[in-house]
Order: C-alpha cells, then sequence, then structure tokens
C-alpha cells in the first residue's frame, strides 16, 4: 500500500503516515512461532521492487525462523523506501471527524490523527476466533488459540486436544509429536488433501478468492478458505500422514472440567486444548463507523462501500502476499482519485455500479 502511494508521489510522514503496534517490521509474521520455517505450506509473495531492496523470498533460507526472515526482509524494504513507520502505535478507535474525514485514537492519548483517508491494513493475527463450544468455561486445562502458541515445550507430557482443519493445525499436530504425552485432532468437517495436482489446487485457490470477494462485496462474514482450498499434501504433511498423525476425530459435542464429550458419547480426558479455528479480520478499532467483521462489512475492490475515505487492504479477497502488490496498486489509484474529487465510491467503474 505504502510502496504505490509512494510511487504516485505521496510522501511518507507529510502526505501520509504508517503506523504499526507492532514492536518491529514484519507484521503478523514477527509474531509466528520459533519453529514454523518458510518453504513447505508456507510461501511468501515479494512486495513490490523488493528486489530493489536486495531481498526476494524466492530464494529466502529455510533453515532461520520465518519470522526472523520476513522481519529482516520486510524491515529493509521499509528503510529502502524510507516509509519511516511508527512504532508502536496502537490504534484504538476510528470515528467520524465532524469536518468529514476521521478521528483516529490511539492507546496514547497524546497521540492522535485528522486524516482525510485512512487504510486499515490490520490483518486478522490480532482476532483469532473463539470456541463456542458448551462448558468452554468450566473447563480447568490450559487453553490457547493459534496466536498464543509459542512453543510444543509448554505442551510437554500433556494430553492435548487440537482443533481446526487448517495449516495451523496442522503444524501444531506435527510441533506436538513425541512431545505431548497424546495428541487428539478435532474438526467440524473431514478435511480434503490434494496430493500433486497443482492445477485443481490452482483451480480452487481462484474458487476461494472469487468466494471471498462475492461475501466481502455482499457485506457478509468472510467464508473459511480451507473449506473450499483444503489442504495441499505437501512433503511434510504426507510424512505426517504416514507416520499416522492424520486422524481426525469429529467435533465433540461439550467440554467439562477434565476433558471432552466425544460425539459418540465417549470421553476423552485432557490437559490441555489448542483452537485453531482460523481468524477475522481485526477491525475492532473501526467499530465507531459501523464496520464489523463478525457482522460483515460491504467492500469492494478495497473500499469499505458505506464508509467514505475508508480502505481495507488485505480484506478479504486481498488476504494474502499474493494479492497485496495489486490491491496495494488499486488502492492508492483509487485514494489518489477520492482525494482530488471527494467522490465515492472511488472508482470509475464502482461508481457506474452504484449508479445501477
Ligand atoms: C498461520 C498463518 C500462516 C499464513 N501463511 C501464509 C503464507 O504462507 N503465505 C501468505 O501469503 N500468507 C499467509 N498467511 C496470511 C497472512 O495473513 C499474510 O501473509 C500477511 O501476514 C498479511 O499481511 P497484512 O499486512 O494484511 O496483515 P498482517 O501481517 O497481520 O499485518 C497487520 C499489521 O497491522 C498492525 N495492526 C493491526 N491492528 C492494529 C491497530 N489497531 N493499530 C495499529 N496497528 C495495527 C499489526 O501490528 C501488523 O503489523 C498466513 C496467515 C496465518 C495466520
Amino acid at each position: 500500500m505504502a510502496h504505490h502511494l509512494v510511487r504516485r508521489g505521496f510522501q511518507p510522514d507529510t502526505d501520509f503516515t504508517v503506523v504499526d503496534r507492532g514492536p518491529g517490521p514484519g507484521g503478523a509474521w514477527q509474531h509466528r512461532w520459533e519453529s514454523l520455517r518458510l518453504g513447505d505450506a508456507h510461501r511468501i509473495a515479494d512486495l513490490p521492487e523488493m528486489a530493489a531492496a536486495g531481498v526476494t523470498f524466492a530464494n529466502a533460507p529455510s533453515e532461520p525462523p520465518a519470522r526472523a526472515v520476513v522481519s529482516d526482509y520486510y524491515g529493509r524494504y521499509e528503510r529502502h523506501l524510507d516509509l519511516r513507520v511508527r512504532r508502536p502505535v496502537d490504534v484504538t478507535a476510528v470515528s467520524r471527524s465532524p469536518e468529514g474525514g476521521f478521528a483516529v485514537e490511539t492507546a496514547d492519548a497524546a497521540v492522535t490523527f485528522s486524516p482525510r483517508v485512512v487504510v486499515g491494513a490490520v490483518g486478522t493475527w490480532g482476532s483469532p476466533r473463539q470456541p463456542g463450544v458448551p462448558g468452554v468455561d468450566d473447563f480447568r486445562g490450559r487453553q490457547i488459540t493459534t496466536p498464543e502458541f509459542v512453543s510444543s515445550d509448554k505442551f510437554r507430557g500433556l494430553r492435548v486436544a487440537v482443533v481446526g482443519g487448517g495449516a495451523s493445525a496442522l503444524g501444531f499436530l506435527r510441533e506436538l509429536e513425541g512431545v505431548a504425552a497424546e495428541v487428539t485432532w478435532f474438526t467440524r468437517r473431514p478435511v480434503t488433501f490434494h496430493r500433486g495436482e497443482s492445477m485443481l489446487r490452482a483451480e480452487l485457490g481462484r474458487e476461494a478468492v472469487r468466494l471471498q470477494d462475492q461475501a466481502a462485496r455482499a457485506g457478509r462474514p468472510l467464508p473459511s478458505i480451507v473449506s473450499t482450498t483444503g489442504m495441499p499434501m505437501t512433503p511434510p504433511i504426507a510424512r505426517m500422514d504416514r507416520a499416522g498423525l492424520l486422524h481426525r476425530q469429529a467435533m465433540f459435542s461439550r467440554l467439562t472440567p477434565d476433558g471432552a464429550v466425544l460425539s459418540d458419547g465417549g470421553f476423552l480426558a485432557l490437559d490441555a486444548i489448542i483452537w485453531a479455528l482460523g481468524f477475522d479480520a481485526d477491525l475492532g478499532p473501526f467499530a465507531p463507523l459501523g464496520v464489523s467483521a463478525r457482522e460483515g462489512v460491504r467492500v469492494e475492490h478495497g473500499h469499505a462501500v458505506d464508509v467514505p475515505g475508508l480502505f481495507l487492504a488485505g480484506y478479504g479477497p486481498q488476504a494474502s502476499t499474493i494479492g497485496a502488490d495489486r490491491g496495494g496498486r488499486r488502492t492508492a489509484r483509487d485514494i489518489e482519485t477520492y482525494l482530488g474529487d471527494g467522490t465515492w465510491p472511488p472508482t470509475p467503474a464502482a461508481r457506474r455500479t452504484a449508479a445501477g
């Protein structure tokens, strides 16, 4: 986003300000668990002109933790573009200002902003889906969600349930193997694994993006991506399969203080549960504008249709590094258009649609 604004002649810290509550560069990646590596399941697309900053993910090392590599690369990129990102600045509320722009409040009452345009590029890491299973508050063992996972050591010798059907859940199953006393994998639906069918995977990937876009345009909550794409049977996942780690159980029906009541009525004693249920866009600060990820927000081509001046970069169909360049380019152009003539929606095509 910032790169494309710079390319259009906007000056960092003069015409626009990037604020980030994270301690350093890397976005969500700096918080991912120590053992996560780039390579197998995790592929990151280069940001535009990243090579000019002297780095590319095409030959990123797979030995160091992904969080170290991504933080390092994004840090170099920020310095190369001289983005002057302000950290840590935690945005707590974005509301409409009387002048028609925005009032941006932060955790530090002395730091506020009043921009004409806000781009929420907040990602999802701060908003993991929470379990809604009966008895969840009664369970006496340890419970964490994906962002709280630090290392498998914390689960040494414990009887652990991993809940979820995506990449995070599979990663935890692998991490806990040989460390936890017992690991049981629960998912709501069976997980489809695709072996080597890269064309099918690409097609399913496109279908997932289409469904995300459809939901975003309609203002519905975003659907789960993995339920559309399934999981690729990468070499590490195939190894897990051979080791017998991929036996899922149907979701348990409720929790008791000591474990889970299974779908067939049986009981499983548990010491810990890792909830890897996916994420929602972290849109809490935008609540004063009537924007909520839970209820759904109407987003087309990266702009919030019902909130003039608000852009949501990385939302829905743009939510991966693959969509970042194209989404950022378009949004930078739309911001320039909106600042120029104040008309909303900002894209000519969207205006035609809105006009019927
Ligand atoms: C486990 C996991 C694995 C993934 N693997 C891949 C992968 O292999 N390849 C891929 O392309 N994508 C992957 N993704 C998707 C991932 O979301 C993107 O790679 C990328 O991190 C999205 O970038 P982003 O800038 O939109 O969001 P983020 O990286 O989440 O960055 C959001 C930034 O906004 C800041 N922020 C949020 N709220 C506030 C606030 N209120 N005030 C101030 N700052 C705020 C955060 O500090 C953060 O720096 C994965 C996601 C998960 C959860």
